[in-house]
């Protein structure tokens, strides 16, 4: 028997030295990844973990070999069928003994697999949530020993992820039906903070241990192009990188089409592939590209779910897509054999508005929508930072990374230089703070550049020591300021309506003096300056913005920034 009563013992007597030989043994793979690592060794120690990697990253290693050095049979959830054999099927083969119980057994054969499971025959039981539905089966389940229970796609638990699954609600039932409370370990590919607290929150996570890794993707170089015909661009990339093969995504059927047939005149050999094209045709457009004989695939999102080609070495997106959990998804597709490959996203504001036009016919529930707009502002975000395109993506999706990436097109730009900008970060820290972290950016910029607008002097902020701090600057100055701030981690928005400033560990540092805050900016002398006209038709657009933020009911950066407005003139 384990001696599970008091899991912060180090009762799995197994090291990192074992989990690794097994790896070797069983896998034939030298050494764990970064992220595997950090996970194993917490699982290892007892602690119950959420492990966040990229899809690939290898989570399933995360909790079979852990599974592996445990005595008693790990229980496995898993949201698919087909998925559940692959695994059994991959585990049979490398010989680790494994078995499934879903739908398409027998009751009989059910209990056959529970009995050799009492009889310690596996090591690892995959199970179908919806079989947690019947007390019959929980039933079954209760005189196993179980070291652990490993939630795959744990983030099906929450309804703010992409596929909410009802009975991953009752995966805790599970877990008191067990005799001893086992080890939880919870897997993911999707990061957001609040499916993040569901999981830790559904499935009573104790003292959760999480780790966010494997986001970086060292091979790709990312570029945005802006302000550039869109098919010279393309066309240019594409002739210089004519042996290669790569994928060319677009936002909507028609624009696929367009853009297979004239890349087609210019003699590229082009495929196309969208949801619109009949089984047969899609699956010969596939089988065609993994056969080389296309070398560029024109395609919709629809592209993509079921394709393994690890040479593709480029990804160029023609329009910005929703959100960055998609671009980051298609963009991630270039490269998977680890050589260096590119990713290209060809942004024009005019993507803005097909992306919220798509976003108002698919999603009804206004909190939703509310929610689908912010991911788009920080999916133009993306294509407008003058930070290091890796490391938004990155932090994005929560991990840290310490360096620029050198090879983005940011990191690589002769109009952008280094500026040291603390001061300013200091007096925006400080005036957030003074303000209580209760309050959202416009009313923190009005505070800092002195404004006497009403609602300022109604809360008695014009009497704060941070009023006025910035007077020099333009409102508008301090608001990318902010945002900045925003993008590098420094400040957070609160969820909802009526989002709310804070301040994070990172802005403490900084603060408290020990840390510098340098940004990428563009050179003075790069920007073109603005005409008059252009100031006018940039009030006016912004004057239009305030009308659908009021009608929306949504913040006016929310509708499109700024630096969007700017391209508009
Ligand atoms: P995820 O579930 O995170 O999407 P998988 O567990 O399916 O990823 O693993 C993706 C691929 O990476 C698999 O082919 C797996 O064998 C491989 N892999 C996992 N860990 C390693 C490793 N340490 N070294 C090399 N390949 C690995
Ligand atoms: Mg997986
Ligand atoms: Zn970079």
């Amino acid at each position: 028997m384990l001696g599970m009563n008091d899991r912060k013992e180090p009762v799995f007597s197994a090291t990192m030295e074992e989990a690794r030989e097994l790896l070797r043994k069983y896998y034939g793979y030298p050494d764990f990844r970064e992220g595997q690592k950090k996970v194993i060794a917490s699982i290892l120690n007892g602690n119950d973990t959420l492990g966040i990697m990229p899809t690939g990253g290898g989570k399933s290693i995360c909790y079979q070999i852990p599974a592996m050095l445990m005595s008693g049979t790990t229980i496995v959830i898993s949201p698919l069928i087909s998925l559940m054999k692959d695994q059994v099927d991959g585990l049979d083969s490398i010989g680790v003994p494994a078995a499934y119980i879903n739908s398409s057994l027998s009751y009989a054969q059910v209990e056959l697999r529970i009995r050799k499971a009492e009889r310690g025959e596996y090591k690892l039981l995959y199970v179908a949530p919806e079989r947690l539905e019947s007390e019959r089966f929980l039933e079954l389940l209760s005189n196993l020993v179980v070291p652990m229970v490993a939630v795959d796609e744990a983030h099906c638990v929450s309804q703010w992820g992409h596929d909410f699954r009802p009975s991953y609600m009752r995966i805790n039932q599970l877990v008191a039906h067990l005799p001893e409370r086992p080890l939880l370990g919870a897997f993911t590919a999707t990061a957001t903070d609040q499916v993040r607290e569901d999981i830790v929150r559904h499935l009573k996570l104790r003292e959760p241990q999480v780790f966010v890794t494997g986001f970086a993707r060292e091979n790709l170089s990312f570029s945005v192009v802006k302000g550039e015909n869109k098919r010279d661009v393309l066309m240019r990339y594409i002739r210089e990188h004519a042996e290669e093969a790569g994928i060319v995504y677009a936002a909507t059927r028609k624009e696929v089409d367009q853009l297979c047939e004239f890349l087609r005149r210019q003699g590229v050999a082009a495929g196309r592939y969208h949801a619109g094209m009949t089984d047969k045709e899609r699956a010969e457009a596939q089988e065609q590209f993994l056969y080389d004989e296309v070398r560029v695939m024109v395609a919709s999102n629809a592209f993509g779910m079921g394709i393994d080609k690890s040479n593709v070495r480029y990804v160029i997106h023609f329009n910005m897509p929703k959100n960055m959990e998609a671009y980051y998804q298609e963009a991630g597709r270039a490269g998977r054999d680890g050589e260096p490959s590119d990713c290209l996203l060809l942004f024009s504001p005019q993507d803005i508005h097909i992306q919220k036009f798509l976003i108002e016919q698919s999603v009804g529930d206004p909190e939703r929508q509310s929610q689908e707009y912010r991911k788009l502002q920080q999916m133009a975000d993306y294509c407008h930072t003058p930070q290091c395109l890796q490391r938004y993506i990155v932090r994005y999706f929560g991990g840290d990374t310490a360096e620029d990436c050198g090879q983005c097109s940011n990191c690589v730009s002769p109009d952008l230089e280094l500026t040291d900008i603390t001061l300013e970060a200091q007096q925006i820290f400080s005036c957030v703070r003074r303000m209580r972290e209760r309050f959202g950016m416009t009313l923190v910029a009005s505070v800092l550049k002195g404004s006497r607008n009403k609602k300022v002097l109604e809360l008695g902020f014009d009497s704060l020591s941070t009023y006025g701090l910035m007077k020099s600057r333009t409102e508008k100055d301090i608001i990318d300021l902010i945002q900045l701030l925003i993008a590098e981690g420094y400040l957070q928005l609160t969820e909802g309506k009526y989002p709310v400033l804070k301040l994070t560990a990172k802005a403490s540092g900084v603060l408290a003096g020990a840390d510098r805050v340098v940004q990428r900016v563009r050179k003075k002398s790069a920007a073109p300056a603005v005409k008059d006209v252009e100031t006018e038709l940039f009030d006016e657009l912004r004057q239009l913005r305030m009308e659908i933020a009021k009608r929306e009911g949504i913040p006016p950066y929310i509708v499109f920034p700024d630096s969007t407005l700017r391209e508009m003139c």
